[in-house]
């Protein structure tokens, strides 16, 4: 899935990469001072090694996706290896945030044949995005803000980063995430978690 229904004004923010034991607590802070509800991707590896982050991530109502266990790029994993990545992951984040994740996605969208019938048994759709302000090239907090103002659309799935992949990413998703909140919802948007927008 690319994007949710285009019939109302939803638009989900979703968080990669976590839980960082720097980002991750400020991002949540951010999220109910705003009364936002975000989708995080986890990946299995961080969500073991920062469980009670993990935890308050459920706890604060939003909701989990798996990343796979260490983020590598299925393109290179063989099916047993890609099976391996993502039931590993699946299970970590289970136990480390008290209840299993619903959604799927690949390191950097990148999927091969295997992953399919996985997650298909987990019961975890594949989620891509329709936005991403930054890529593996960092990227300004005020560009990015200006980047998903200016293509965002009903139905549209933000993919934003609470740890850092590209260096840095974590930071600056903490610094732009108030002003991007304020921006959406100027423009009318209501910010969903994925479950209320697919
Ligand atoms: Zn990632």
């Amino acid at each position: 899935m690319w994007r949710g229904r285009r019939s109302e004004r939803l638009a989900a923010l979703t968080f990669d990469d976590g839980p960082d034991p720097r980002h991750t607590p400020r991002v949540l802070d951010v999220l109910a001072r705003e009364g936002v509800k975000a989708t995080f991707f986890l990946i299995g590896r961080r969500a073991a090694e920062a469980a009670e982050i993990a935890r308050r991530i459920a706890e604060d109502g939003h909701e989990l996706g798996n990343h796979t266990w260490s983020h590598r790029s299925l393109w290179l994993c063989s099916p047993r290896q890609t099976e391996r990545e993502i039931v590993e992951g699946h299970d970590a984040i289970a136990r480390s945030a008290g209840r299993p994740p619903r959604f799927f996605r690949a390191p950097w969208g990148m999927t091969n044949l295997a992953v399919f019938p996985v997650i298909r048994r987990l019961a975890t759709p594949c989620v891509f995005w329709s936005v991403q302000p930054e890529g593996q090239r960092a990227a300004d907090p005020e560009r990015q803000v200006r980047h998903v103002t200016a293509r965002v659309a009903p139905g549209a799935i933000v993919d934003l980063h609470d740890a850092d992949g590209v260096p840095g990413a974590g930071a600056r998703t903490v610094l732009m995430l108030p002003a991007l909140i304020s921006s959406l919802r100027r423009d009318g948007y209501t910010l969903a978690a994925l479950g209320d927008l697919l």
